[in-house]
């Protein structure tokens, strides 16, 4: 359907443009930001540039202002501070970090944080082309102006660009690119093993080693996101408990008992339990911020999410429905998922089940595994998964040190809705947690949560973050009940029965909860990539390769698998 209303280009896309296509369209199309420290340091400093103002400002002159001319020694020039400008015609918009006004020469002027460069023309090219569009929007509302200033905070210089001939063709021929690329609905292809990569942002979403690694083979990535996250989860569920803002903390009280506070910078997600309450500038601030509020039951299970709009990138979204109406692409999808599940548990009951486990299980996952890379159907591919997960739970028990959970363990097997055993009422919630988790990565990314390609839509069930959480059950949350086990970091009476039902009493949920963030922040080798990653970087890393695929950029999408 064609835009009859195209949007207005930011002349500060267009820097981004000339620097990186990808770049602009990531930001402009897709609505993906990310802070690093430049941006972070740019943002301080436009703070104050980007105050309206206005004010007459005497300039020694110099022998080149109008020699001659019988002038006072000192000339006024008008400034005027973040002028917004645009124009239809052009196609472009601007803000203005400063107009200056020397009687009939008008010269916009913008603020760059770091120190002028020492290169040919005076700055780069990204930049140059920024001041001329805004140049040009100057000119389209008649004033006369023929050259710009950027202005390098970090040194304190000023560099004046003229508007050649040759500027003004580039910057124009830029814009009709970038609108083009916009238009195209596809995200132009990653640089190559570009030094730009290194300092952009937006590098750990757009992964452009990752992607020209997994598309072309070649050299492998180089590491150029961080390898774990300093936000974590604040879980409050203490019942009746209130969340308040208090300046730059979230604090928990228990009527005016105050239970612990945390940093807002320091928190991804508020996790509110059972019957606990946030206070309305606690919204208001965590939604501004972007990180969602997480509604779950006091057992675990999600009863929804708020935040703030929905991602920008529209375009992903439509490729992920288009693909769940497509079954051949479904078991394609799908079949990699449930390879890379029973992998993952084959490998966690050969690494810590030792002599208990008999070859021929390794063996009979190891096969199902194999036969569902053939599956033809889901079904078919349903009994496969079923096959293994029978043979792997039928020997869970093996890997559990301490009584009595083991030989509860092994009475019941698996079982849930309602967990009859302790270890079952561990695994339910710890499947609970995982999904919330894949929830939000979903969300954070840009895709729905709620559709999949495995698991059959179902109103409230999050299909989409149970396909992505199975290759990560056996090595995020199996594991850490296994570990939660064995080292008595949960016990018998952290517990209670009834009616047949087990869960975790508060203070074992707080218990495993901690367990639980350990596991997601433990650092891994990927093992394809072969860079540490903290697992739950590794969830957003996988959320963003099925992006990829989904849009056609790579391959294959095929979750992360342990050795
Ligand atoms: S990481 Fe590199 S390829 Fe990706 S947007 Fe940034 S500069 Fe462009």
């Amino acid at each position: 359907m064609p835009d009859l209303d195209p949007p207005l280009v930011p002349a500060r896309m267009l820097n981004e443009f000339v620097y990186c296509p990808r770049l602009a369209i990531l930001e402009w199309v897709d609505g993906e930001f990310a802070p690093n420290a430049d941006t972070v340091e740019g943002a301080v400093r436009h703070a104050s540039v980007d105050r309206p103002g206005y004010r007459v400002r005497l300039r020694q002159r110099t022998p080149s202002d109008d020699p001659g001319a019988d002038q006072p020694a000192r000339a006024p020039i008008e400034q005027i501070r973040s002028v917004e400008l645009s124009d239809a015609g052009l196609g472009l918009i601007a803000k203005i970090d400063l107009v200056e006004i020397d009687r009939d020469r008008v010269q916009p002027v913008d603020t760059k944080k770091g120190k002028r460069p020492h290169v040919e023309r005076g700055a780069y090219e990204p930049e140059r082309v920024q001041v001329c569009a805004q140049g040009l929007l100057l000119r389209s509302h008649g004033y006369p102006c023929d050259s710009g200033i950027l202005y390098f905070a970090g040194s304190n210089e000023r560099v004046e660009v003229p508007f050649d001939d040759e500027l003004v063709a580039l910057t124009r021929s830029k814009l009709g690119e970038l609108r083009e690329a916009a238009g195209a609905g596809v995200l132009p292809p990653p640089l190559v093993d570009s030094p730009k990569c290194v300092r952009c942002s937006l590098a750990p979403i757009c992964l452009p080693d990752e992607t020209r690694f997994l598309r072309d083979a070649g050299s492998p990535p180089r590491q150029l996101l961080p390898a774990a996250d300093h936000t974590f989860p604040l879980y409050v569920q203490q019942p009746g408990a209130t969340v308040r803002k208090d300046g730059d903390l979230l604090v928990v009280f228990d009527k005016d008992e105050k239970l612990g506070e945390m940093r807002i910078r320091e928190v991804s997600q508020l996790v509110l339990m059972g019957r606990v309450s946030a206070t309305e500038a606690v919204y208001r601030e965590l939604l501004r911020l972007g990180k969602p509020i997480v509604h779950l039951s006091s057992g675990g299970w999600l009863a929804g999410v708020t935040d703030g709009l929905p991602h920008a990138n529209v375009r992903l979204r439509q490729e992920q429905y288009r693909t769940a109406d497509d079954a051949a692409k479904c078991l394609r999808i799908a079949r990699w998922i449930v390879v890379s599940k029973l992998t993952n548990q084959r490998v966690l009951l050969r690494r810590n089940g030792g002599d208990e486990i008999p070859e021929s299980t390794i063996e009979g996952i190891r096969h199902a595994a194999q036969a569902a890379q053939r599956a033809e159907t889901i079904d078919t591919l349903r009994g496969h998964e079923g096959n293994g997960g029978r043979l792997y739970f039928g020997h869970f028990a093996a890997l559990l040190r301490q009584s009595p959970f083991r030989e509860r363990f092994d009475l019941e097997g698996r079982n849930r809705r309602p967990p009859r055993d302790p270890v079952n009422g561990l695994l339910s919630f710890a499947y609970s947690m995982l999904s919330r988790e894949w929830v939000t990565t979903c969300r954070t990314v840009g895709l729905d949560p709620f559709l999949g390609f495995y698991h059959a839509p179902r109103y409230g069930r999050p299909s989409l973050a149970l396909d992505l959480m199975e290759a990560f059950r056996p090595i995020c949350a199996d594991s850490t009940v296994v570990r939660a086990i064995n080292n008595g970091e949960i016990g018998p009476t952290d517990f209670v029965e009834r009616m047949g039902s087990v869960n975790l009493t508060d203070g074992g949920r707080r218990k495993f909860l901690r367990s639980f963030e350990q596991r997601l922040a433990q650092e891994v080798v990927h093992p394809v990539f072969g860079y540490r990653l903290s697992y739950r970087r590794v969830f957003e890393v996988e959320a963003r390769l099925l992006s990829r695929y989904l849009l056609g950029e790579i391959p294959t999408y095929e979750p992360m698998t342990t050795r």
